[in-house]
């Protein structure tokens, strides 16, 4: 048998590494990496199939030869991986205190149910018959969140929480419509919030209007019912808000816009701060996403697969996506058809979050679950205070929920801004917090350590940053300047990657043939 060439010269000649800007090519064994195009090789593979049979093709002339695909044996397969693995942050590897993310600890026990064959190895296609232990996970999962929410109703299909925020909004655009109301278009968000709230109303066709804010980083209920009328279909409003703040009228918020007839749309991505103390049901909210990647303890999947269940109101439940579990005496089923505005996926939803959320449920309990709320407000609040003072508070009146934010006052006359002093974190060992983010408070630093942290790393944490705050201070301006300095990439330039993406690996040895 003849080993199988299906590599291609990739690498452009003469060009031994990617990058030739490091003198060591990597910083201890840590090694520069180059695209997996520019190591792979046309005369490597990691498999060794026999040749296929010429006639064997079903493709005709439509057989492609120029794929470029690189080349590479399997240790220079798996070595690649690692090595850019090791280039990324991680919850595993330290703090990661990003603000309205909730980077939390993602418990192994989680893993090992997801793990477990009976709930690993299902096809979404099997009959019911076969997957009545899964269909009764997800009818459990279903019962702790509509009774942690004090919802009646939930859309476990959802596969984010911007992905909820869709479902919540097409339930509500449903409802107005089956009550002839499908005149009101317009969608009051505050100003605080999340890009995703003004982009999932934009993306069902509502015009979106903002909310001010009260100099306390609340709603201003004035401008509130001031906007609302009617032409508003809803308004979107987080609770915790982005600020990190409880909104303290929040159930003057709910009476007012039904008064106005508007749904009252939660964004419960900060449902963590709340879990087990608040139900958002009490406080009047119709439709709100449950983020399982932040508040139970799912892993922040790289952008999927995440799960993002949307509990409804007594008024949306109507309107609810299909499917849904329901029990009908010969055992659980799914209710596939007929109802709501359809579906958000093509099957049930994410399997494996719904094992790993309900994992991390039962493992807490309910006293447990009261208690990560309590915990993450309390790690928040040790950080503003260990902080402040030094740095400033954009809100110092009062405690904050479960994340402590910073404006960039404290910054003035160093010369040094919001960025500069999250990249120089880096160099110290520790990932930046959310910046710039909300946007209604000036280089806004938002940090959010989770119930996770123990005080002894919440402390080394601030004692990292009150140190570089005392070098910013102090003018020591090109520490911060031209950070990160030990990091394997040194600042990019973001806008431009943003605006100017390479999004393609063009090869430059074009002209050279294929391998034979
Ligand atoms: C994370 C977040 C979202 C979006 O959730 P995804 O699961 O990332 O789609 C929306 N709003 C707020 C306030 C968030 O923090």
């Amino acid at each position: 048998m003849t080993m199988m060439n299906v590599g291609r010269p990739t690498r452009p000649e003469g060009d031994v590494t990617a990058s030739a800007a490091s003198l060591t090519g990597g910083r201890g064994l840590l090694q520069d990496e180059a695209l997996i195009f520019e190591l792979g090789g046309w005369d490597k593979t990691g498999v060794d199939l026999p040749a296929a049979d010429a006639d064997a093709s079903d493709l005709g002339g439509l057989v492609r030869d120029d794929l470029a695909l690189p080349g590479l044996s399997e240790p220079e397969a798996v070595r690649h991986y690692v090595r850019l693995s090791q280039k990324n942050h991680a919850i595993d590897l330290a703090l990661y205190p990003l603000g309205s993310c909730t980077m939390k600890h993602n418990p192994r026990l989680n893993e090992k149910a997801a793990r477990l064959a009976g709930f690993a190895d299902l096809h979404p296609m099997q009959p019911e018959a076969t997957v009545q232990g899964a269909l009764q996970l997800m009818d459990r999962l279903a019962h702790w969140l509509k009774t942690l929410t004090g919802m009646p109703a939930v859309a476990l299909s959802p596969k984010a929480g911007a992905h909820g925020e869709l479902c919540g909004l097409l339930c509500i655009k449903a409802a107005h419509e089956a009550a002839g109301q499908g005149h009101r278009r317009t969608v009051l968000v505050p100003t605080s919030a999340h890009g995703t709230n003004p982009a999932t109303a934009a993306f069902v066709g509502y015009s979106v209007a903002e909310i001010a804010q009260t100099p306390d980083g609340r709603v201003d209920l004035a401008d509130l019912e001031a906007k609302l009328g009617p032409d508003v279909a809803a308004i979107m409003v987080t609770n915790p808000n982005t600020c990190g703040l409880f909104e303290r009228d929040v159930i003057e918020i709910a009476r007012i816009s039904h008064a106005h007839g508007a749904y009252f749309y939660c964004d419960g991505a900060n449902f963590n701060a709340i879990v087990g103390r608040v139900r958002p049901g009490d406080l009047g909210v119709d439709a709100m996403h449950i983020n399982l990647h932040k508040t139970f303890s799912t892993p922040h999947g790289g952008g999927g697969p995440g799960a993002g269940p949307v509990v409804l109101s007594q008024a949306l439940a109507p309107f609810a996506p299909a499917p849904w579990v329901v029990s009908d005496g010969e055992g659980l089923r799914l209710q596939e058809h007929d109802i709501g505005f359809g579906r958000m996926s093509a099957f049930h939803g994410q399997m494996g979050m719904f094992v790993r959320a309900y994992a991390y449920m039962l493992s807490h309990g309910a006293d447990g679950l009261r208690q990560v709320a309590e915990d993450a407000v309390l790690n928040a609040n040790y950080v503003k205070a260990r902080l402040s003072g030094v740095m400033s508070a954009a809100f110092p009146d009062g405690p904050c929920m479960h994340e402590a934010l910073f404006d960039d006052a404290w910054l003035e006359g160093t010369g040094v801004t919001t960025l500069d002093f999250a990249k120089a974190m880096i160099d110290e060992g520790f990932h930046p917090m959310t910046m710039y983010f909300p946007l209604v408070v000036h280089g806004a630093m938002l940090i959010e350590p989770t119930e996770t942290e123990s005080k002894a790393e919440l402390d080394r944490f601030c004692e990292a940053l009150l140190a570089l705050a005392a070098a910013a201070k102090a003018g020591d301006v090109e520490r911060f300047k031209g950070a990160p300095f030990l990091a394997p990439m040194r600042r990019l330039d973001e806008t431009l990657a943003a605006r100017k993406p390479k999004l393609v690996w063009r090869n430059d040895t074009e002209g050279v043939a294929p391998a034979p």
